[in-house]
Formats: C-alpha cells, structure tokens, sequence
C-alpha cells in the first residue's frame, strides 16, 4: 500500500483503468509519470450477466472507488481506459452475435466506450482484455524505450487471446480484429503425432493455434486424443471438462500425458511466434496466461519449449527476448491505463 503515498504537485494528473471480466471488474490508477498508484488487486462484482445498464453502473463504481482508495480528486483524471473480453469493434462496440460473457439480448451491438464514456463525462479509451494485457506486458518489460518497440503477446486461457504492438501501441485493424492470434492456422508438422485428428476451433477453422494452445483445445481436441494413448490414467476416469482443468496440476508433477500435451500447446505457440518473426520480427515475444501461474520449474520448462520451437534467423535471435507476462490478474486494468495515457499525454 506504500505506494499510494504518492507525492503529487498540483499540475500532475492521471488515468484510470478498468478491467471488466465475466465476473468482477479490476480498477487501478496509473499517474502521469507512469508510476501505478495501485499495487495489489482492487475488485468489485462487474454483474455483466444482468444487463448493460448495471454492468456500467458497476464500472462508475469502480471508478470512483479506486479514486477514493488512492485518495485521488476526480478533477485530476484525463482519461479512462477500458477492457473487456472480446469480441468487439476497436472502439468498444460488442459484436453483434454477442459473447460468451455478454450473452443477452441486450448486450449484442451494445457501445460499452460509449455508455461508461457518458456515464462518467470523461473520455474513455478502449482496448479487448488481451490486447491490454499485451500492451502492459510490452511496457512493462521495455518501460522508457517501450514507444520505439514492438513485441507479441500470446495469452492462454480458455481461449487464446493475444495482442501485436508496434512502436508502443496495440495494432488494432480496420475492423478492430489484428492480434486476434488463436485464430491465426500454423503448420501442424512438428506439433500433432502422425495419427492424431487435426485440431478444430469452434471459429470453424482446423488447426489454428488456439484449437491447439487453449484450455478448450485440451478439453475438444487434444485430451480426449492422449487418454485414448494413456488409458489407464486417473485422470480417464474424469469427466473430459473437469481432467483439464486438472491437468496443468499433473504437469508440475511431470506426468508422462500432461507434458505430452502441453509440449503440443508449446510447440503449437512456436509456431504461431514463428509467423510473427517473418511477419512483425518483434523485440519481445510474451507468454501468458494459466501457464505461467504454475510452479516455477514447469512454466520455465514451457517457455523454453516455445522458444525451442520458434524459428529465428541468427540476427533475430540476438535482438529478439522471450518473456512470461507479469501481474497476469492485473495486467488488463495496467494495460488499459496505459492506453489512455498514451492517449492523452501532451506529445513530445
Ligand atoms: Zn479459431
């Protein structure tokens, strides 16, 4: 908490950011210095199952929450960040078909930059979760030279979720659909065993990376492929959804069938970082997600079967590093405040 003691001069100001998941959101404050006034996890419920208009309302709460516990005056606050899960318009509009955490009716097409924007009369910068993560993740590692960077962040969770920087700033496309790197086919030689059915995405593609390297990959694809091979272990006496929550606990302990599929999931993101060589060359590529909350030696083990896996040109492979994706429950709300100072601080 001893950061919050900041000294501030009058003329300083700061940003807010807000994560909102599918079931609590995350706030923080960053000031203009980029010094987070925050350090630990500030929750409150984000109620999204009930609705756009109490989602918002919870949002405002978090925001003025997390301006009364860093004891910050609101007339000091520039600018909002925002992130939520995807998929949305690069301006914060929630697809039309809806999501899996925006489910109702009333959230598909629903402006939530816009709303929470009116909301709190401030302006409101928005990213999707893991473009946000991506974003404090390459700023955190790069810190002053982060705007002349670029990096790659790949996040493993139920999905794959990741984000493309390019001199400091996430590549959000026309459509507001760059980095959505799941979806993104790789070359299935070197990841599959020779009898083992191509992988499918419920995007409808075959072998992308996150019908792969996803906790709904392990539970469609690749489980139901390596019980078959391991037909003895404890964990085919479970029900496939609830083995694969427990697999990376059999991962840290080295058993034979849940380093078989993690080093598939590993290789399949060397892959993926493999096309992003040729296509981006980033500085920096970042690996995150349930992985790298796991026991020290196991996510060491994973990370270096990604690099292993990632073909680099000798040069690259001298300016290029690999790196686990820091603060993971607090890298969305970072990540979204440092959006919005990025894009209100006076240029120069
Ligand atoms: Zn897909």
């Amino acid at each position: 908490m001893d950061q919050i003691d900041v000294v501030r001069t009058p003329a300083s100001w700061v940003v807010v950011g807000l994560d909102n998941g599918g079931t609590c959101n995350n706030a923080t404050v960053l000031d203009a210095t980029g010094q987070f006034l925050v350090d630990h996890l500030v929750e409150n419920p984000s109620l999204v199952t009930e609705g756009p208009e109490s989602a918002v309302e919870q949002l405002a709460e978090a925001f003025t929450g997390i301006l009364a516990l860093t004891s910050t005056p609101a007339t000091l606050v520039r600018a909002v960040g925002l992130d939520t899960p995807g998929p949305a318009s690069a301006d914060g509009v929630i697809s039309s078909k809806g999501s899996t955490n925006f489910s109702q009716v009333s959230w598909h097409g629903f402006d939530i930059r816009g709303a929470l924007q009116a909301r709190i009369g401030l302006p409101v910068i928005y990213n999707n979760d893991a473009n946000a993560a991506a974003l404090y993740a390459h700023h955190r590692h790069f810190g002053a030279a982060a705007m002349e960077k670029s990096s790659v962040a790949a996040i493993v969770g139920t999905g794959l979720g990741g984000g493309v920087v390019e001199a400091g700033k996430v590549i959000s496309g026309a459509a507001g659909m760059a980095g959505e790197l799941g979806h993104v086919q790789i070359p299935l030689q070197g990841v599959l065993e020779d009898d083992q059915p191509v992988p499918q995405c419920n995007c409808g593609f075959a072998g992308d990376v996150e019908s792969v390297a996803s906790l709904t990959g392990i539970t469609n694809n690749l489980l139901p492929y390596w019980l078959k091979r391991f037909p003895d272990h404890p964990l085919a006496r479970e029900p496939i959804p609830r083995a694969a929550k427990l697999l990376r606990g059999y991962g840290e302990k080295e058993d034979p069938l849940a380093l078989a599929v993690f080093g598939q999931q590993a290789r399949a993101i060397g892959k993926l970082f493999t096309i992003a060589a040729n296509f981006t060359d980033p500085a920096a590529y970042f690996l995150g997600g349930g992985v790298v909350e796991a026991a020290p030696r196991f996510r060491q083990w994973f990370l270096n079967t990604v690099r292993e896996n990632t073909q680099l040109r000798a040069e690259q492979q001298a300016a290029a590093t690999f790196a686990l994706v820091p603060d993971l429950d607090m890298a969305g709300a970072r990540g979204a405040a440092v959006a919005a100072l990025e894009a209100v601080r006076p240029a120069g």
